[in-house]
Order: structure tokens, then sequence, then C-alpha cells
């Protein structure tokens, strides 16, 4: 048995899959008389290829990582919910993440009924691996790790992920939604060194595919055919597919707002820095900024009330007081900055 098998679920280790038609027969053919599909309105009537080579071609020449080491997901979301499913046992497993971070991994550890423990930040939102090593016992199965962290805004230093990454025998889950917007490099260069690091990136933010749900799980092979024999057969539809395809040889274009966006959040935390409302901008490497003001939830409704909507994260722990406000275009941040003026 594989290191990773050890981890799994046994249910999931002696799991038969669904052995759907595209997987029973790949290749070229005339006549397609398998899957009970509709002969008829091409391309659309024919089931979509499982496990997407085409895009994970592409997204491999992207990354520099070998498409047997890419799971696709209907955003990162997925493989948050499936990795935990594969490793945790409910009711006996554990989860550990640092806190506070991206609220899905905890409510994905509830819907499967698998304990959540949080391990926090130090008050400047730096990270101690000791610390969180200490909040693991026996049956940690996952540790959450999100860099540069969501809502904070801060990149883990590296020596302290590397202590989890040397010293935890379960997986770790390296988030890194944001990793676009950040000068400090992926993990996913790590990979060959961390057998049972799992690098979660996505669409949905630096590329501007939000609506499109698209997610990758980057990991080991073991890992990925795991990831891969309890998704959804057919989890990434065709559109997706072919579109997200098309926008990936747009990466000029995407480095170009990356680069426009970071310069916005720039004069963003300028003029924040200069408002009475405002007691602290807090460091970013995200394409949002950290943002403690006077009176957080009086500055949030005032703000809902003018139609400038931010994110009220006042009741999240070490975030007392804070507003998370997402780099606009110029005009929407103007916008925000006038309104704040006023208040
Ligand atoms: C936005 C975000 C995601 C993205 O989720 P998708 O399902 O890919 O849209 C993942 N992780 C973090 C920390 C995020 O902030």
């Amino acid at each position: 048995m594989t290191d990773i098998s050890s981890l799994v679920r046994r249910n999931i280790r002696d799991l038969k899959p669904y052995s759907c038609a595209r997987s029973e027969f790949q290749g070229e053919a005339s006549v397609f008389l398998d899957a009970n599909e509709n002969p008829l309105n091409e391309p659309y009537n024919r089931y979509p290829d499982p496990l997407q080579i085409e895009l994970k071609q592409k997204i491999a020449g992207l990354k520099h990582v070998n498409p047997t080491r890419i799971m696709l997901g209907a955003g990162s979301d997925e493989p948050i919910d499936l990795i935990i499913r594969i490793f945790c046992e409910p009711k006996v497993d554990n989860i550990v993440a640092i806190s506070p971070t991206y609220g899905m991994y905890e409510v994905c550890a509830d819907i499967n009924n698998v304990e959540y423990r949080k391990s926090a930040l130090n008050d400047d939102f730096t990270f101690d691996a000791a610390r969180l090593l200490d909040a693991t016992d026996e049956h940690t199965k996952l540790i959450f790790l999100c860099s540069p962290n969501n809502p904070t805004g801060n990149i883990l230093d590296s020596n302290e992920v590397r202590k989890i990454l040397t010293g935890f025998r379960g997986i770790t889950v390296m988030d890194e939604a944001y990793v676009d917007f950040s000068t400090h490099p992926s993990w996913l260069q790590e990979l060959d060194s961390y057998p049972r690091l799992t690098v979660l990136q996505t669409f949905s933010k630096a590329w501007g595919l939000a609506s499109v749900r698209c997610g990758m799980a980057f990991a080991s092979e073991d890992i990925i055919r795991y990831l891969n024999k309890v998704k959804y057969p057919y989890n990434i539809n065709l559109l997706t597919q072919k579109f997200v395809g098309e926008q990936i040889t747009f990466e000029a274009r995407k480095n170009e707002w990356v680069r426009m966006l970071l310069y916005q959040r720039e004069l963003l935390a300028k003029e924040l820095t200069q408002l009475p409302v405002v007691e602290h901008v807090f460091p970013s490497d995200a394409n949002f900024l950290l943002v403690r003001v006077t009176d957080a939830n009086e500055v949030y409704g005032r703000l809902v009330r003018k139609g400038v909507i931010v994110r009220n994260r006042s009741n999240i722990s070490l975030c007392q007081g804070c507003l998370r406000i997402t780099a606009g275009t110029e005009q929407e941040n103007n916008l925000l900055i006038n309104e704040l003026k006023q208040l």
C-alpha cells in the first residue's frame, strides 16, 4: 500500500468507481451507440471528456506540471470537499487549519461531520507551525493552509510552511487562490519534494472567470487518482472545458489585469490610510485589503446604503473592526473613497 493509500478512508480505498461510457471506450470511432446520447445536436449531444485531457494539457503547459498531477473541479470548492471525503472518516478523523481563513474548509468539514480544529494565527497574522502541529493528533488527516490568506491578505512564511510539510504525516492542502497577485513563488514547483502536498488554484480570481467555475488541484499521481475516483464523472462540462482552454491563451491579458489591480490596490491603500475612519490597512499580497475602521458595522451599513458593498469581517477572530475590500477599477475605488470621506 502506498503512503497515500494508508491515509485514505477504507470505503474509498475499496471503492469500485462508476465506469462511464466515455471512460470504457476512449478513442476515435465513427459510430457511437454506447452512451444513450441523442445522435443529433453536435457537439453538445455527447458526454464530455471525464478527465478533461485537452484542457489539462494546456494547463500543464501554463503551470509546468505534468497533466497526471492535475484534477479539475467546479471551482476549487469541489476539490476541498473531495479531499475531506477521501481522507476523513466522519466522527473519527479531524482537520486542523489556520484561523482566520477561508470559510469553506470549515463548512465542508461540518457537512461531512468531520471535526475541524482552528489554530490561531499571531495577532499580526503571521503563522507559527509549531503551534499548529500541537493541535494535531493521530487522527488528524488534513491541514488546510491558505497563502496568500483570505481574509488577512498575507503570505504564510515559507520556512514555517516547510515545518508543516516535513513534520505532518497527513495531507497538507495549500490554497493558492490569490497566488497570481503575489510576488512570492507558488508551492507548485515543490510537489516533487513533498508527496503529501496538495496545491489548490482557481480561474476565479486573477483570470476573471468566477462564473465559469473551474478550479485546479495539483498533487502526486496517487492523490490525483483518488480525486478522480470520487468526483462526478462529468464534473466539468464541455462549454467550460472549451472556454477555459481558449481563455488560457490570453495569459498576457491576465497578467496585465493583475498589474492594473495591484496598482489600484496600492492607490487604494494610500487613500484609505489618510481617512479618519481608517485605523489600519494591513499589508496585502492579494487583490484585496483588510482594513480596520473605527466602527466596522456602522461603516459597512453606511456603504451599503450608498450602494457600495464590501465584506464585513468584524465578527471573525483576530479581525475585530475589519472590513475586507476588493481592489476594483479606478472608478470603483474612487467611488468607495468618496463615500468614506463623507462619513
Ligand atoms: C475565492 C477563493 C477560492 C475560489 O473558490 P472557487 O471555488 O475556485 O471559485 C478558493 N480559496 C480561497 C481562499 C478563496 O478566497
